[in-house]
């Protein structure tokens, strides 16, 4: 089954300049911006610009120079906030109806500034 891009998500609102954000770094394909309800004292969200839903859409579809520089736009992102090298962090990114995401639009949340506990919650 194909994913099919919703283009009224919240952050495809973002990236159309339509709703304000904390931008940590902008590059040519990627936007990287602080969560509006940050879980921890780092909490960066790092977003291609182009429509992908998840991190498995993003993987297969986008093309090499997408996934390269949001690669290296989220490093950019550890450094610059002092995570990495460091005390560390935690990528996580959400996934459909299992993975709780909220916004049809991939994300990798970076999390960092304070001991993170366990991955998962037991069911
Ligand atoms: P998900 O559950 O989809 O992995 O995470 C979505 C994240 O987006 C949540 O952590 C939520 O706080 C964040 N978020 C939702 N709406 C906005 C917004 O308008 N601005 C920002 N900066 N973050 C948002």
């Amino acid at each position: 089954m194909a994913y099919t891009y919703d283009p009224t998500n919240i952050f495809a609102c973002i990236l159309r300049g339509e709703i304000p954000n904390k931008t940590v770094l902008e590059s040519t394909h990627t936007l990287a911006f602080h969560d509006i309800h940050p879980q921890a004292p780092v909490h960066v969200l790092v977003i291609p610009k182009g429509p992908y839903v998840t991190f498995d859409h993003f993987a297969a579809e986008a093309s090499v120079e997408e996934i390269m520089d949001f690669h290296r736009t989220a490093a950019s992102v550890c450094t610059m906030l002092g995570i990495a090298p460091g005390d560390g962090y935690r990528g996580i990114t959400n996934a459909g109806g299992n993975g709780l995401q909220e916004v049809p639009h991939y994300h990798l949340h970076i999390l960092g500034g304070r001991p993170l506990g366990r991955l998962v919650e037991r069911a």
